[in-house]
């Protein structure tokens, strides 16, 4: 006995089986602009329990959660590119790309969010003076 068929999970569409020329089944959304289709397996019952399939709660909020996390890595990540890009750019022969420091701050360490808002600081100063 075939189970109900939930809707499509991306479009909330109505969905319907079919099958291959092989006889395996598969669920599909009836919207043509979504075109949704579930896992093709032996019987319909199989292809029915694939397509209703659905993520817990609990998986949703762990990947919910995770993507958050990448997005927030993906912002620093950036904010470093840009950093780099501008130091690269705005470096001055005859030491393009390399970085010191006066002697007098030889042996100091310098924290790294230091150094990141020190670059921010100069990005600005020279991105206000150009006309
Ligand atoms: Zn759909």
């Amino acid at each position: 006995m075939q189970s109900e068929l939930k809707p499509c999970a991306h479009c909330g569409g109505e969905a319907y089986i079919d099958d291959d020329t092989m006889g395996h089944s598969v669920v599909c959304c009836k919207n043509i602009e979504c075109r949704a289709q579930g896992p093709f397996r032996p019987t319909d019952d199989e292809a029915i329990a694939a397509w209703n399939a659905r993520a817990s709660d609990a998986e949703i909020t762990h990947l919910t959660e995770a993507l958050r996390a990448a997005e927030e890595r993906e912002t620093a990540l950036h904010s470093d590119a840009e950093r780099y890009h501008w130091l690269r750019d705005h470096s001055c022969p005859p030491h393009n790309f390399y970085i010191s420091v006066p002697d007098e701050f030889a042996g100091q360490r310098y924290a790294p969010d230091d150094v990141d808002a020190y670059i921010d600081a100069a990005r600005q100063a020279l991105a206000g003076a150009k006309p």
